[in-house]
């Protein structure tokens, strides 16, 4: 087993999302909701409407060489000619329309793979150090411990509907070289009384309120690694906060609850997990060594080869086996030479290819004599292999170039940092090692708090004009035990960033030491606030308007198509846009008259209501239907006083829509508002129905409530019952009947995961019976 394997729902989740994207092409589902089934399918739109971007899952960055061919050619056929690596070791096809979403996704499965997890709230791809299995100072090969782990979480519904996303990360050694510091559950690989585990960390993260991640367990062995994830995840998926996406990550709840009591719920969520026996994983054969190749050994083309070699080119811990790095111009790569790539490698057998969160590209398993034919190949692609190595060290994300949330565009600065290097090649090819991370805003996918040099995209005004503009971060680094973030040391103007960090790799340079982080323990950070200081001035528009455009940028610089996140979606954030919208239009419905201002008091009861019917899994297609349920569900059960009857009814009756009603309407939105927020951060009703009734207080604690919830999709059937059991008491029974197929098979699990007690669960012909006991 080299890639994860696909789960056997895999058939049946691309059919959901076929007619998803059917259901949207003809204006069946809103594009909201549309987004909330896409996302977590890592499929994204891009900045410019009407693209799509696919991101596919490559478990710790492995892929073997006909998968690269296909992605490819997939891309080729429906999106750019480039394929993208990320940080988190996925690859990304940009510019799909969304009808070849669906094409891209069938030919993705016939090679094994998936964009499944890709993005929305989701167990993310699971990150591992790219020289896993090859370096010689780790004490074990990671690799099948992080394969295993995907091929569990991928088959579980839950790792697809977290309150946020989930970040799991793999390193080999002390260096963390993937990061496990900083992630959500990080690992570090170690050896105890002869036994494969690994040093534990957990609620780090990136991007707001960034956090370093917290020793969890100084060992467990490789069986306990599922259960530790596992009681990680249920913790989250229970006690995280659904509410508010801008504080939902696992880091959040770890502050809100606090170390003790963070471990004593996860302690109690582990326990229900048995161990899984990952040690089997290495009884397989993992012998991916080829011996046998059909090739002749060439000789290197031109004398560039030493150089390169010395830059790129390691030995692994397989005497006579070498690595090669090959840095990718900002993590792309055109599908053309990705073919002319994957067709050489195939010689050289299954375990070749991996993906780094530098963005580059590492071979392994090539024996020493054919490192010529490699070179030859390389020189044939467009990369950075002639470059010094300094440019394989640095990160950027794809900031405003096609990031909805993106300020600035920090692969044109990169591009002019590589020009600028090219042009004083001998000066930086033998400069120590330093990390560059740039981010196109505070997000920090571009990982800029870890940069030894670390900057991050703003918007800053100047003589009454916007330009881009970078934050300036010194001395990050990552460790185990070392981890630690940038210090904001000032800012710069984009135009000016890349200039500032020639000077200061000069500097850097002419010391001659053989680490960015000696220099700083050398000279300090003063010296490149120093060096800042020569960089700070910028001109008026007049005097000089380049600094009002952004690199690559022939527009004047703005933020006016910065868009909403696409990085977290699902019904709940479904939920929370329509909130957002209410808020504005109650301001914007003051401003407008006639028919925009009726337009509008329309618009504002139509997402009150869908608004509450979604808190409770509900969805409708006409309007009819929508004042049916709110009917059922909110006035007959008290929750929204009856006295709002007839604005609901408003919806189907414009006659009476007038403008007079505009302060009814208003209070009405402002009661819905009310409702959502008095609801606690996992959406339980904490008022209103939930409040036990004087009946109940003396009657049985046994109650069997009967619903019957077939043809109920998931998560709604899921939602609904969680509405039912907040109605009741500890200890009542509910009944439901479930569909076969998703409903069954999803939702007792669910249900079980909240502390809900399945009593019994039975078939009665097509459908089933679920006897539930309240916790
Ligand atoms: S850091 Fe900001 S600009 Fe860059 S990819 Fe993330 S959200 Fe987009």
């Amino acid at each position: 087993m080299l890639t994860y394997t696909l789960p056997y729902t895999i058939y049946e989740d691309l059919a959901k999302y076929e007619k998803a994207v059917d259901d949207f092409l003809k204006g069946r589902i809103e594009p909201e909701k549309f987004k909330g089934i896409r996302v977590p399918f890592g499929i994204y739109e891009q900045r410019k409407s009407g693209t799509y971007m696919v991101r596919i899952r490559l478990s710790g960055g492995i892929i073997t060489p006909k998968q690269l061919y296909v992605i490819a050619e997939l891309a080729d056929k429906y999106g750019s000619e480039k394929l993208h690596v990320t940080t988190r070791q996925d690859i990304q096809i940009h510019d799909v329309v969304i009808e070849n979403t669906v094409y891209i996704s069938k030919g993705l499965i016939e090679c094994g793979l998936s964009s499944k997890g890709g993005g929305g709230n989701t167990v993310r791809n699971i990150v591992m150090s790219v020289d896993a299995g090859i370096n010689p100072l780790e004490p074990y090969d990671i690799t099948p411990v992080v394969v295993g782990l995907t091929n569990d979480l991928l088959k579980e519904d839950d790792s697809f509907n977290l309150p946020r996303k989930f970040k799991i990360t793999f390193s080999n050694t002390y260096e963390d070289s993937a990061c496990a510091t900083i992630s959500d559950v990080g690992f570090i690989a170690r050896i105890k009384e002869g036994k494969k585990g690994f040093k534990v960390y957990v609620g780090g993260g990136l991007g707001r309120k960034s956090r370093i991640a917290e020793l969890l367990y100084d060992f467990i062995t490789i069986n306990e690694v599922y259960q530790v994830v596992n009681g990680v995840k249920l913790l989250f998926y229970k006690y995280g906060n659904r509410k508010n996406r801008h504080s939902a990550r696992l880091r959040f709840l770890y502050n809100k609850l606090g170390r003790e009591e963070f471990i004593k719920l996860f302690e109690r969520e582990k326990e229900k997990f048995e161990l899984k026996d990952y040690e089997a994983l290495y009884k397989e054969e993992r012998n991916f060594l080829n011996d046998i190749i059909n090739l002749k050994p060439e000789e290197p083309i031109d004398e560039g080869f030493g150089e390169w070699k010395r830059n790129y080119v390691k030995e692994q811990k397989q005497k006579g086996f070498y690595t090669i790095e090959i840095p990718l111009k900002n993590g792309d790569i055109s599908t053309e030479d990705a073919k002319k790539l994957a067709k050489f490698l195939e010689n050289f057998g299954e375990d070749v290819i991996r993906f780094s969160i530098n963005q580059n590209i590492h071979l392994r398993n090539i024996k020493g004599e054919y490192l010529p034919n490699v070179y030859n190949i390389i020189k044939q692609l467009d990369t950075n292999s002639d470059n010094p190595r300094i440019i394989s060290d640095i990160i950027a994300c794809k900031g405003a170039d096609t990031c909805q949330l993106g300020i600035c565009k920090p692969r044109g600065a990169v591009s002019k940092i590589y020009e600028l290097i090219s042009e004083n090649i001998e000066l930086f090819s033998a400069l120590g090692r330093i990390q560059i991370n740039i981010s196109g805003c505070p997000n920090s996918c571009g990982k800029h708090l870890i940069g030894n040099l670390g900057f991050f995209g703003k918007a800053k005004r100047n003589d009454g004009y916007l330009y881009p503009a970078y934050n300036v971060l010194v001395g990050g680094k990552v460790e185990d035990g070392g981890t630690k973030f940038g210090e904001k040391i000032g800012e710069i103007s984009a135009k000016k960033m890349p200039y500032f960090v020639i000077e200061v790799l000069k500097d850097f340079a002419e010391s001659g030491l053989a680490s960015f982080q000696d220099y700083l323990n050398k000279f300090g950070e003063s010296r490149i606030r120093e060096i800042l200081k020569d960089f700070e001035y910028v001109p008026s528009f007049e005097e000089d308007n380049s600094f009002y455009y952004d690199w690559n940028s022939d527009e004047l610089f703005n933020v006016n198509d910065i868009g909403p996140g696409e990085c977290s979606a699902s019904m709940f954030d479904l939920v929370e846009l329509y909130l957002e919208q209410l808020v504005k239009y109650k301001k914007k419905v003051k401003e407008i008259n006639g028919k925009d201002k009726l337009d509008l008091l329309n618009e504002m009861i139509f997402k009150s209501v869908k608004m509450l019917l979604l808190l409770k899994g509900y969805d409708a297609e006409s309007n009819e239907q929508l004042i049916k349920l709110f009917d059922e569900h909110y006035f007959k059960t008290g929750l929204v006083s009856t006295k709002y009857e007839n604005i609901v009814r408003l919806l189907i009756d414009n006659q009476s829509l007038t403008t007079e009603r505009e302060d009814e309407i208003l209070e009405f939105v402002d009661t819905v508002k009310r409702f959502y927020d008095e609801l606690d951060e996992s959406l339980n009703i904490v008022t209103g129905i939930d409040e036990p009734k004087e009946k109940d207080k003396v009657s049985e604690p046994e109650i069997k409530v009967f619903k019957d919830y077939r043809g109920v999709s998931c998560p709604l059937n899921f939602v609904r019952i969680k509405v039912d059991l907040a109605g009741m008491k500890s200890g009542d029974l509910l009944e439901v009947y479930l569909d076969d197929g998703d409903p069954i098979d999803n939702v007792p699990r669910s249900v079980a995961m909240e502390g809900h007690e399945i009593i019994e669960q039975k078939r009665i012909d097509n459908y089933w019976s679920v006897v539930i006991r309240k916790k």
